[in-house]
């Protein structure tokens, strides 16, 4: 079994728009005994705005951290509807997500919108989760790298430091599908992301955590788990019960 010496995994749970305080409450007592004891990698929950005071509170004291879905690139101001990164500091998160392909899709963010994001976030000492992905259409016309490499390449633009930068690759036809990636493809493009910070950041990009997601569950996480640049995953749908998200902790704990 191979150990990563250089990179600690993450699996990381996006609730998305599901849970209520309770149910999320409950949720997040339940992975934490789940994973008490696990060491070695990171486990981070991302539920809605509204539970993640809730969630800390559970979650405070233990190895769990706290992840925000989204945030906006400011640090306070009149932006109706809007979270900005010290408010997420402030209730407990250490994580964000930026750029998720439903932003990107139905709040038309850009690769713009997105690195303003990125820079904004890790500047406020969040770590800051960037996604990027292509869609069936894209990777059938065979601009998958051409793709990834904008989203990559302009999404981290002046960002100087790599340390708060996670980034996950989650191919936008493989998302909520049920059609995963297979572990080559997944592989490859995860090792073209690595490729691509090598060039833009030297040797620090050997200890960027590159995560798969994409209709991620227990049964098929094993093997991509298995492959050199794929560092853990983020999850959606099999991160809303807290026995398969336990047992993708699993596997990858025991992989990596
Ligand atoms: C996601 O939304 O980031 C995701 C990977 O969703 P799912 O696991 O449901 O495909």
């Amino acid at each position: 079994m191979r150990k990563n010496q250089m990179r600690k995994w993450i699996v990381a749970g996006n609730w998305k728009m599901h849970n209520t305080v309770a149910e999320s409450i409950a949720l997040a007592k339940a992975i934490k005994e789940g994973a008490a004891g696990l060491e070695g990698g990171a486990v981070v929950l991302a539920p809605p705005f509204t539970a993640l005071g809730s969630v800390h509170e559970v979650i405070q004291g233990s190895s769990l951290s706290l992840a925000a879905q989204n945030m906006y690139p400011e640090d306070q101001g009149a932006f109706t509807g809007e979270i900005s990164p010290l408010m997420l500091k402030d209730v407990g998160c250490s994580y964000v997500i930026i750029g998720h392909s439903e932003r990107r899709k139905y709040f038309h963010e850009q690769d713009a919108d997105v690195n303003r994001k990125v820079k904004k976030a890790t500047a406020c000492g969040l770590i800051a989760v960037m996604c990027v992905g292509e869609t069936d259409k894209e990777r059938d016309r065979g601009v998958t790298r051409e793709v990834i490499g904008r989203q990559v390449q302009t999404g981290l633009s002046g960002v100087e430091k790599l340390e708060n930068v996670v980034i996950a690759y989650e191919p936008v036809w493989a998302i909520g599908t049920g059609k995963v990636a297979t572990p080559e493809q997944a592989q490859d493009v995860h090792a073209f992301i690595r490729g691509m910070l090598k060039n833009l950041y030297g040797g620090h990009a050997e200890q960027t955590r590159i995560l798969y997601g994409g209709s991620v569950t227990k049964d098929n996480i094993g093997d991509l788990s298995a492959m050199e640049d794929i560092d853990g995953a983020l999850v959606g749908g099999a991160s809303l019960k807290a026995d398969g998200f336990l047992g993708i902790i699993e596997k990858i704990s025991s992989a990596k």
